[in-house]
């Protein structure tokens, strides 16, 4: 029984791409400080200039419901307004994200994470919807922490359990705000901002996370427009908050206008997880049109010796989980067309290597592969793009010939064979030496020379036009040192 569910648990990994969501909520930090800053590449240097060219950016995101901390980050983890006290002491009345994940998709407690930097966000690892609550809770790590401890706790909760989907709350942002210092609250978007780009670096370089997570940066509401020391009514100020979304299945380098909420979020996130948000009253941010494809370009190629070296690039990528080198031997599929609708499927192609993609980026991002010591012989070479949803679509091909200096003394049949009247004879030689062709009729009487000098070692060809000769059949044969070899051949007018 065990050994079974082993299996079973190793096809499950097998076919499905492990997906990751984080989402990391800076408390009470304002548009205007952010993403709307005057030089944000001083407030936010490392969202700005790092990371939003990797990601997607939503201009118009907004709270709509009670810009308050706790009311926020459960509308965040919802997909609903609400309406709860901001002191700690009512939870979500709508499940969040964490029920709906684990009840759907039997995901474990440790799967999912509250990393929180003030006590009184303990109420979001559940709602209290009877149907839901606490047997689905999130594993939950809180206090009054500063901004470089909930890090400190957060990499640590990533790094002993791997979960799947997190919140984080960074708190010193909004505590600053509320302290009336624009110096303190100011560093203190700055030091968050590196903050974020550590995390952002942890899970680029992460094997578990690597490829697999998303990671949405957003706020739980802003500050007034006219007074940064304070929040909680409907101003501009207090209701227009950052989102940056960057990592699996987010376009890079996009920016999005169009008005969006933040009970956007748990439907995406339920999209990104495969879990329904049933009772969200948003829908996901994506939309169908949503994702572009990996976009490959020049495919080519360059040999040392029989080693094929492949060279492309990628214009952008979108969840390119990898690329898969074919080869093909005397293809007879030449157009496009063909080989789009035969596919993999066609038993000409055989897989000789693969090459990791880089999952989503909008960089020209260059790859190799070497095929090594190919035999002589004329070969195609195409990549099979693939997503990590496994969807694929395939390269332009390559003709690659390679044309080793023959180990033995050869001589080809002609062709054509029979012929009408010029043929080609080839023959490969070892090593330089006089090489005579010469041609013969059925009787024995040499008929032609076609030649008679130095030739190097490789691969020749010479042509015979038998224009003045009568049908029948001839003999050619050829001499290079001790090699000599005859064969015929059939002229047919
Ligand atoms: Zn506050
Ligand atoms: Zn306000």
């Amino acid at each position: 029984m065990k050994i079974k569910l082993f299996i079973l648990l190793l096809f499950i990994i097998d076919i499905s791409v492990a997906q990751n969501a984080i989402i990391v909520v800076v408390d009470g930090a304002r548009f205007t400080e952010t993403f709307g800053a005057t030089n944000p590449d001083s407030t936010i240097p490392h969202l700005w200039n790092d990371l939003m060219p990797l990601g997607t950016v939503y201009n118009n995101f907004y709270n709509s419901g009670i810009t308050t901390t706790n009311p926020g980050h459960a509308t965040l983890l919802t997909g609903t307004w609400q309406t709860i006290a901001n002191d700690g002491s009512q939870r979500p009345t709508s499940p969040t994200v964490f029920e709906y994940f684990r009840k759907e998709k039997s995901a474990l407690e440790s799967e999912n994470y509250v990393v929180a930097g003030k006590t009184k966000l303990t109420i979001l690892t559940n709602s209290d919807d009877p149907d839901y609550g606490a047997a689905y809770m999130a594993s939950d790590i809180h206090g009054d922490l500063t901004d470089d401890e909930v890090y400190v706790n957060l990499i640590a909760a990533m790094d002993a359990d791997h979960p799947k989907l997190i919140l984080v709350n960074f708190p010193s942002v909004d505590r600053a705000g509320h302290a009336g210092n624009r110096d303190d609250y100011l560093s203190a978007i700055t030091n968050v901002d590196n903050l974020i780009y550590q995390l952002w670096y942890k899970i680029a370089n992460d094997p578990y996370y690597k490829n697999t997570t998303t990671l949405f940066i957003t706020n739980d509401h802003g500050r007034h427009t006219t007074d940064f020391s304070s929040h909680g009514d409907d101003c501009e100020g207090c209701r227009h908050l950052m989102l940056l979304a960057l990592g699996r299945k987010i376009i890079p380098g996009k920016i999005v206008s169009e008005k969006k909420y933040q009970t956007a979020l748990a439907p995406t996130i339920g999209e990104l997880l495969s879990f329904t948000t049933t009772g969200a009253g948003d829908s996901s941010l994506f939309d169908a049109s949503y994702l572009p494809a990996t976009e490959m370009k020049y495919l080519t190629y360059h040999l040392i010796d029989s080693d094929v070296i492949l060279n492309w690039e990628t214009k952008i990528e979108i969840n390119n989980y990898g690329f898969e080198v074919e080869r093909s031997q005397n293809s007879m599929i030449t157009k496009l067309q063909d080989w789009k609708s035969n596919g993999s499927q066609n038993p000409n192609w055989v897989k000789v290597g693969f090459v990791d993609g880089n999952g989503s980026s909008n960089l020209m991002n260059d790859y190799s592969f070497v095929d090594k010591s190919v035999p002589s012989g004329r070969y195609y070479y195409r990549l099979k793009q693939i997503d990590d949803d496994r969807k694929y679509r395939f390269s332009k091909q390559v003709e690659v010939v390679i044309n080793k200096l023959p180990a033995y003394f050869l001589l080809v049949q002609n062709y054509p064979n029979p012929f009408n009247p010029i043929t080609t004879i080839e023959f490969a030689i070892p090593s330089a030496n006089i090489v005579q062709v010469k041609v013969f009729n059925i009787l024995g009487m040499e008929v032609a020379t076609l030649l008679n000098e130095l030739k190097q070692a490789g691969k020749h060809r010479v042509e015979f036009d038998a224009g003045n000769l009568a049908s029948g059949i001839y003999f050619y044969k050829v001499v290079s040192g001790d090699n000599l070899e005859t064969k015929k051949m059939i002229l047919l007018k």
